[in-house]
C-alpha cells in the first residue's frame, strides 16, 4: 500500500538543513601539522586549560581523541615539573 502522507523533499532541502547543522570544530593539531604538543611548550598547552587550571574537555576544544590524549599527558607532565599549576591555589601569583 503506498503511503499518502510522506514528506516531500521540498520541505527541507539540503540547503536549508545545512543552516541548522552546527559546524564541527576541527582539531587544530590535525589541521596544523607543525603545531607540536610537548610538556615543555607550555604556551601550546595553556589554551586547553581553564582559568582555574582544569583541562578543557574535548567537546569544547574540538580536538580529536588522539591529540586530546597527548595534551592531557603533556599537561600532567608539565604540572609534575611545576610548569603548570594543578589548581589556582598552586599558582605563584598569591
Ligand atoms: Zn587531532
Amino acid at each position: 500500500m503506498p503511503r499518502k502522507n510522506f514528506k516531500t523533499n521540498t520541505e527541507s532541502s539540503p540547503k536549508e538543513r545545512k543552516k541548522i547543522v552546527a559546524r564541527k570544530k576541527a582539531c587544530r593539531f590535525c589541521v596544523d601539522k607543525d603545531l607540536a604538543i610537548d610538556y615543555k611548550l607550555v604556551k601550546h598547552l595553556t589554551p586547553f586549560l581553564t582559568e582555574r587550571g582544569k583541562i578543557v574537555a574535548r567537546r569544547m576544544t574540538g580536538n580529536c581523541i588522539y591529540h586530546q590524549k597527548r595534551i592531557v599527558e603533556s599537561v600532567k607532565r608539565a604540572r609534575h615539573l611545576a610548569l603548570l599549576p594543578y589548581t589556582i591555589a598552586h599558582s605563584v601569583t598569591l
